[in-house]
């Protein structure tokens, strides 16, 4: 299954000077030559893998590039964009609908797996690509909420009155016009029996362009609370400008989460996964979950054995206080909630 291909957002003559983020969006890197030019890794295009850049293309924006450390081929943000051959390698256990997406589908675009929760593909579009990513193998074209079908969520979450929170995900939400998310708030207003809205979305860290005044002024007018969940993964995804944004957030009345995915490489370190902690607190960020990868295909290198994420966690525990110690948990297909380790 290849995923749609990234849908920039329109940018229009008289946006162009309002709308940065549209800007910053478009000029991502796409090509991993030049990402290693860039870097000055040239050594790595040896190990890159054109079926799986194929399958799911390298898409990095510049400000996230920036954070990388030149000459570094195991820089931990490199790890998480760069295609390499051992995606290539078939390992059992690794399969496409790895969280049982597919068939938790309610309606168009809504995943209804747990009682009062109700999650909403709103877009298939990502300002990055994550080779860990979950969805990497999701059939967006059918299954995107956004996709002039609000009416369809809308009328199964009216159906079901038992859901309180509904979570806008993707894709990243946030890569959808302000315009089209408030289209979707106005419809909310409705259905009195939702009393929390809740964004997974990449877009304030990767692309903190993203969080514009337009964004702000949507997010401060809700009349729900509103939990935005970052997905931050090392500690230095977060810069001044992605400060920036989060304080925006905040100030806009959102409680800020995050929820992190556990990546051999990239975090598997108690040194690494308390920086990360200590890190988002200082931007304002409960660390939240901390995720055993799920087992889709192409992700088994960042895979790390349970027991030593169980030893991770509890180095976590023995350093930070109890409010940075993320749950470790796992997603299970046809659980009820997500599972801990
Ligand atoms: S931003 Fe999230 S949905 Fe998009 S590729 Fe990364 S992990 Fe997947």
């Amino acid at each position: 299954m290849i995923p749609a291909p990234p849908l920039a957002p329109q940018l229009t003559t008289s946006e162009a000077g309002a709308s940065d983020w549209r800007l910053a969006w478009r000029q991502a890197v796409r090509e991993p030559a030049e990402l290693l030019r860039t870097l000055e890794l040239p050594g790595l295009a040896a190990r890159v893998s054109a079926a799986a850049a194929g399958q799911f293309p390298l898409r990095v924006p510049r400000g996230f590039v920036a954070r990388m450390r030149k000459g570094d081929p195991d820089d931990p943000l490199l790890r998480q964009v760069l295609p390499l051959d051992e995606e290539d390698r078939p390992v059992p256990g690794f399969v496409h609908d790895a969280v049982g997406d597919l068939a938790a589908g309610g309606a168009t675009g809504v995943l209804h797996k747990y009682r009062g929760r109700a999650l909403l593909v709103a877009t298939g579009s990502c300002a990055i690509h994550c080779r860990y990513c979950f969805r990497r193998h999701f059939p967006y074209a059918d299954q995107t909420a956004a996709a002039g079908r609000w009416r369809e969520a809308l009328d199964y979450l009216a159906a079901h009155p038992e859901v309180d929170e509904v979570l806008l995900s993707g894709g990243d939400p946030l890569s959808l016009a302000t315009g089209k998310l408030a289209e979707f708030t106005r419809g909310l207003a409705a259905l009195p029996h939702v009393r929390r809205l809740r964004l997974h979305t990449r877009l304030p860290v990767v692309l903190p362009e993203r969080v514009d005044t337009e964004l702000l002024d949507w997010l401060a007018g809700q009349p729900r609370q509103v939990v935005v969940v970052i997905h931050a993964n090392h500690a230095n995804e977060l810069d001044a400008g992605v400060d920036r944004a989060l304080a925006g957030l905040r100030e806009a009345g959102a409680t800020l989460l995050n929820q992190a995915v556990l990546l051999r490489g990239v975090n598997d370190s108690v040194e690494a996964l308390a920086a990360l902690s200590e890190r988002l607190f200082q931007a304002g960020v409960l660390p939240y979950y901390l995720h055993q990868l799920d087992r889709v295909a192409g992700t088994a290198h960042f895979e790390v054995p349970d027991d030593e994420a169980r030893a991770l966690h509890a180095g976590l525990a023995a350093r930070l206080p109890g409010y940075l110690v993320p749950r470790l948990v796992r997603e299970v297909a046809g659980a009820p909630a997500k599972v801990p380790l």
